[in-house]
């Protein structure tokens, strides 16, 4: 039988990278991911005024050298690659910093490659449109992401989706794989590994 297609988010789902650690070294603070609400940090937490220094500070960083693993996500990736036609489908853009953006691209391939050496880079597609892509199956963590017709889409649950409600998944047939992060993972492994 012929595999379906799934189509995997890479940040937020598979890891966070060090955006947050790069910001707090920035700023001289401590904050968890899960004190915020909003998907920009950078927008919630860098001054107007220092905004320019930030992004030049940024672009020095590798966010991808020692990213957060989500829990159960290498081992669950791994199964789902035996069982789907899976294709790593991820943006590399920052949006406000078009300029300092080309190395996010080499530096998240970089990190497929260590920690997912399984996958074929041939299925790495990094895009920020992702709606252009077919598929059967789809796991993103921003629902803006997930309003194309598939026959399943799979919300992944972080920090800054908590409060979408019911309504809103139901508008665009989507299914929420819990509200916590930390156990995402096992839930995608519920719907899609039976
Ligand atoms: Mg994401």
């Amino acid at each position: 039988m012929k595999k379906k297609v799934l189509l995997l988010d890479v940040d937020e789902v598979i890891c966070f990278s060090g955006f947050l650690p790069v910001i707090n070294e920035f700023l001289q603070t401590n904050y968890q991911i899960d004190d915020f609400e909003d998907y920009y940090l950078d927008n919630v937490l860098i001054p107007y005024d220092r905004k320019e220094e930030f992004y030049q500070f940024f672009r020095t960083k590798n966010i991808y050298q020692e990213p957060e693993l989500l829990p159960h996500a290498i081992e669950t990736v791994k199964k789902l690659y035996q069982k789907y036609d899976l294709y790593i489908l991820s943006a590399c853009i920052n949006i406000a910093d078009y300029d300092g953006s080309g190395r996010i691209f080499t530096d998240k391939y970089n990190f497929l490659r260590k920690y997912f050496p399984f996958i074929e880079p041939e299925r790495f597609i990094f895009t920020s449109s992702k709606q252009l892509l077919k598929a059967d199956i789809q796991i993103d963590d921003c629902l803006e992401n997930l309003k194309e017709e598939r026959e399943l889409k799979i919300l992944f649950p972080s920090y800054h989706n908590k409060k979408i409600t019911e309504e809103e998944l139901k508008k665009y047939h989507v299914i929420r794989a819990g509200y916590d992060w930390r156990e995402g993972w096992d839930e995608v492994a519920k719907i899609l590994l039976k």
